[in-house]
């Protein structure tokens, strides 16, 4: 399959996007980036691009943290987007790898006075977690980033070394996933998720202020569970050991879609099988980004203007 980039405002073969040693993001994180799925339908032959509006809105905000100006429009990201992902042609989930960068090449940490550029890529992109069986994870023995020191609510690439040391720690340690504490020792995210629990019949998930990424998918999981259960979510502080009482725990995210946690530190979750609730959302969610409810065909992106059969 040709694979293509978005590069230097136009379309290129991947393998021609590059580069050099000195750009500034390389050096000093100063890059922001987002993750979007494309959802492959068989039976359509289609290619759904999942909430990708949201996606460009929440990367033009990074970029303005990062005091970088990138000369598009949402609109314009989003068509680039759905023309790459046609180019490519992929018929399997893929996902597209938005990244704005500090392109000068310069020595010298700041933000200012520096030049941004865009790339886009596509990758065939699987299971990032084991969303089926559930998976195993542990709190982390590194504590989420703050807001004052390089804030998570903007998706910026220095900001993922706290990620992923306390992802390494955790596979390290024979787990699949790392929940981060806050500096006061509330329950954060994952290392690439928001988390959910459920607690007396309560979805519950962490607010902005505890220095999560706010999600996307965390997003869509509220509104599922709003709209087609009548499950109002709780944002609000959540304490570690509430982790540990906890009838049911999942993720949620672009890569992990709806990751149903089943052991925390070596205690079962609940009975330890996947919850109905996560079991709900995630059957609610599949239907939504694959296309095939129509109530929610709003966040889907139609990629392919001619369908492909399989
Ligand atoms: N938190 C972090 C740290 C992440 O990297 C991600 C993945 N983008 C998420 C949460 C989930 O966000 P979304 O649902 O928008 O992908």
């Amino acid at each position: 399959m040709a694979q293509y980039a978005f590069f230097d405002n136009k379309f290129v073969p991947l393998a021609e996007a590059k580069v050099s040693v000195m750009t500034h993001a390389m050096h000093y994180g100063t890059g922001c980036f987002e993750g979007i799925r494309g959802n492959w339908n068989d039976e359509q032959g289609q290619m759904y691009l999942f909430r990708v509006a949201d996606h460009y809105r929440r990367l033009l905000q990074s970029a303005r943290i990062l005091r970088m100006e990138l000369p598009y429009t949402v609109e314009q990201l989003c068509d680039t987007t759905r023309e790459l992902v046609e180019k490519c042609g992929f018929k399997e989930d893929v996902y597209v790898r938005p990244l704005a960068y500090k392109s000068s090449e310069v020595i010298g940490v700041r933000l200012h006075n520096l030049d941004a550029a865009l790339t886009i890529f596509v990758v065939p992109f699987g299971n990032y977690l084991d969303v089926t069986k559930g998976i195993r994870a542990c709190v982390s023995t590194w504590r989420r980033i703050d807001d004052n020191m390089i804030p998570p609510r903007a998706k910026i690439t220095g900001l993922y070394v706290n990620s992923a040391l306390a992802k390494s720690e955790a596979a390290a340690n024979g787990y699949d996933e790392a929940i981060l504490l806050t500096r006061e020792g509330h329950v954060s995210e994952g290392s690439g998720e928001n988390l959910f629990l459920v607690t007396g019949g309560r979805l519950i998930t962490p607010p902005p202020y505890d220095n999560i990424l706010v999600g996307i998918t965390r997003d869509t999981a509220i509104e599922l569970a709003k709209n087609e259960m009548g499950l109002e979510t709780e944002e609000r502080c959540v304490d570690r050991t509430e982790l540990y009482l906890a009838q049911e725990c999942f993720l949620t995210g672009t890569a992990a879609h709806v990751t149903p946690v089943l052991e925390i530190d070596g205690r079962p979750v609940g009975n330890g099988q996947v919850g109905p609730v996560a079991r709900r959302i995630q059957e609610l969610y599949f239907d939504v980004v694959r296309g095939r409810n129509r109530k929610y065909l709003g966040w889907c992106t139609p990629a392919y203007s001619n369908l492909v059969k399989a």
